[in-house]
C-alpha cells in the first residue's frame, strides 16, 4: 500500500436518525491512490457513511477532511468540485438519451465551470471524441447510439460509471458497483475499476467478497455503525469479529 497522506479522513464521524445511531464514532483514513473497500453486513451503516463523506447527509458529530482540508460544513456541490465524486447505488442515467448523449451531458457539466455555455464547433468535436473514448473504456463502444433505457442492467451501470468518470474525479466513491450484475459483467466491471483506480483513489462498498479480495489495497469492516476491523483482505478475513459479523453476529 502506498505510504501517502490520507486523501479522505473521517474523525469521530457519527450520524443518528432519531434515537438510532447508524454511524458511530468512525475514524477512517483512505490513502491517496489506493482502492479501499468498505464491507459489512446489511444495515452496518456503509451507505450512511458514504452519504456523510459526500455531505448528502450532515453528520451529528465528528469531522471530515478531504486533502487535509476540513470539509465538514461544505455543501455537496463544492465537495464535488474539489474532486470527490460518488456514483449512486441506484442508477442515475437519463433513460431517454443515448449512451453517447449521457456522457456528453456529463462532460459539458464539468466544463460549465471553466467554459462559456455556448461551445465552438472545435470544442463540440473534442467533447464528442472524449465521450466516444469514455464509452470505449467502459466497453460500450458498440452501444453509443442506444438509448440508456434499452441497455441491459450491467451496461447501464457501465454507462453510469462513464458519466461519473466524465467528471474526472480524483476520488471516486462507488456504492455496490457490482450489485445485480451477472458473472460476465462483474468480471468486466472489476477490470474497469482496476484500470480506473490507476492514478485515482477509489472508496467502494461491495458485497462480492471475491471482488473485494481481488481489487482492494485496504479494507474497513463496519458492523452496527462501528469499525470492527481494518487491513488487507488476508488480515480482515482472519479476524474473529469479522467472521462472527458475517455469520450474523
Ligand atoms: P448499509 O448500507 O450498510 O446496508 P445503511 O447505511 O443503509 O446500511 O443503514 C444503516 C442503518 O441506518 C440501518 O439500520 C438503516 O435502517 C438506518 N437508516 C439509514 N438511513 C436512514 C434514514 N434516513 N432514517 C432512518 N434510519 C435510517
Ligand atoms: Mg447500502
Amino acid at each position: 500500500m502506498p505510504d501517502s497522506a490520507p486523501i479522505i479522513e473521517a474523525r469521530g464521524l457519527t450520524r443518528a436518525f432519531g434515537g438510532f445511531i447508524a454511524v458511530k464514532n468512525v475514524n477512517l483514513k483512505v490513502r491517496g491512490g489506493t482502492i479501499h473497500a468498505l464491507i459489512g453486513p446489511n444495515g452496518a451503516g456503509k451507505s450512511t457513511l458514504f452519504n456523510l463523506l459526500t455531505k448528502f447527509l450532515s453528520p451529528s458529530g465528528g469531522s471530515i477532511f478531504f486533502k487535509g482540508r476540513d470539509v465538514t460544513h461544505m455543501a455537496p456541490a463544492d465537495i464535488a468540485l474539489l474532486g470527490l465524486v460518488r456514483s449512486f447505488q441506484i442508477s442515475s442515467v437519463f433513460p431517454h438519451l443515448s449512451a453517447h448523449e449521457n456522457v456528453r451531458v456529463a462532460l459539458q457539466a464539468r466544463e460549465c465551470e471553466t467554459f462559456a455555455f455556448w461551445k465552438s464547433n472545435r470544442t463540440l468535436r473534442r467533447l464528442n471524441d472524449e465521450a466516444s473514448n469514455l464509452l470505449e473504456s467502459v466497453g460500450l463502444a458498440d452501444r453509443s447510439q442506444t438509448r440508456a433505457s434499452e441497455l441491459s442492467y450491467g451496461r447501464k451501470r457501465a454507462l453510469e460509471l462513464a458519466t461519473t468518470l466524465a467528471l474526472d474525479p480524483e476520488v471516486l466513491l462507488l456504492d455496490e458497483p457490482m450489485a445485480g450484475m451477472g458473472t460476465e459483467d462483474i468480471g468486466r466491471t472489476a477490470n474497469l475499476i482496476r484500470s480506473v483506480g490507476n492514478g485515482r483513489t477509489i472508496l467502494m462498498v461491495e458485497h462480492n467478497l471475491g471482488v473485494v479480495a481481488d481489487l482492494s489495497d485496504a479494507i474497513t469492516v463496519l458492523r452496527r455503525g462501528e469499525i470492527i476491523a481494518e487491513g488487507t483482505y488476508a488480515e480482515v478475513s482472519a479476524d474473529s469479529e469479522v467472521r462472527k459479523a458475517y455469520l450474523g453476529g
